[in-house]
């Protein structure tokens, strides 16, 4: 069985920033071509420079209804829809927090039908507050989060691999353990210490977190300014935390297998 893929598409804010675009992570293996929020940057990311390409997705799994997380939808429906050639015929699996299908309806009376009825069968899954999807090979868990009433982490698991994404999160009971022993957890540390907000992480929340997940790998993404991103994983380590830290940058792809992982190669 070959490995899985994560790839880090957008490790950025809601600002510009030429390196690091909005949210947007991704997992590829085998068939599953998973797309984990989508935030401005994502459809230019997705022309197979790093890896993933708009064509290939078959899920899209969106954290919460902030802009920097899901601000490329319409582009990725309207792409799909116009492409020329045809557009896109392969089914897309959508999942996200309740109200997501309340939101796409908006969306379309905002950009057109095309983002309901996009040419392709669509299937809309809304997962509550620690559900469990699974189909095929893949399984995707919520857990709520610390940030807004919707908000969703998410654990990834694919090919005996599991992927941990908090999304955006503050300090949050019960998130360590739902992310036990990932071989890869993808953390939002946006804010410095003493954290000045309780809805996203400092490098100690960080730290307290992944030092009860265990992850193999930590990735940290979703810096604002204050907390220079290339630093954080230092902080991180000085707040105590011990395993492997990875600053996430776009286009950051590691390769995971059952309990390892390790940079993937350049293709
Ligand atoms: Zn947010
Ligand atoms: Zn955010």
């Amino acid at each position: 069985m070959s490995a899985v893929r994560l790839t880090i598409l957008g490790a950025g804010t809601l600002l510009p920033d030429r390196v690091r675009h909005s949210a947007a992570h991704h997992v590829a293996a085998g068939k599953v071509s998973l797309l984990l929020d989508c935030g401005a940057g994502t459809l230019h990311a997705l022309d197979g420079t790093f890896g993933p390409r708009l064509d290939s997705l078959t899920h899209v799994a969106i954290t919460h209804f902030h802009t920097d997380h899901w601000g490329d939808l319409e582009s990725l429906f309207f792409a799909w829809r116009h492409s020329p050639g045809g557009g896109r015929s392969a089914p897309l699996t959508l999942l996200g927090p309740e109200g997501l299908r309340e939101r796409l309806e908006a969306l379309a009376a905002a950009h057109g039908d095309f983002v309901l009825d996009p040419g392709f069968p669509l299937d809309v899954v809304e997962l509550a507050h620690g559900a469990r999807w699974a189909e095929g090979s893949l399984t995707l868990s919520a857990h709520r989060t610390e940030h807004t009433p919707e908000s969703l982490a998410f654990r990834v698991e694919v090919d005996g691999v599991s992927v941990g994404y908090t999304g955006d999160t503050g300090p949050c009971e019960g998130l360590g353990a739902f992310f036990a022993r990932v071989e890869a957890l993808v953390s939002e540390c946006a804010v410095p210490d003493p954290p000045p907000v309780d809805n996203h992480l400092s490098p100690a929340g960080v730290a307290a977190l992944a030092g009860e997940a265990r992850p193999r790998v930590l990735v940290t993404t979703h810096a604002f300014p204050a907390l220079p991103a290339d630093e954080v994983p230092a902080l991180v380590r000085e707040a105590g935390y011990t395993g492997d830290v990875l600053a996430g940058v776009d286009g950051l792809a590691l390769e995971l297998e059952p309990g390892a992982w390790r940079p993937a190669p350049v293709d």
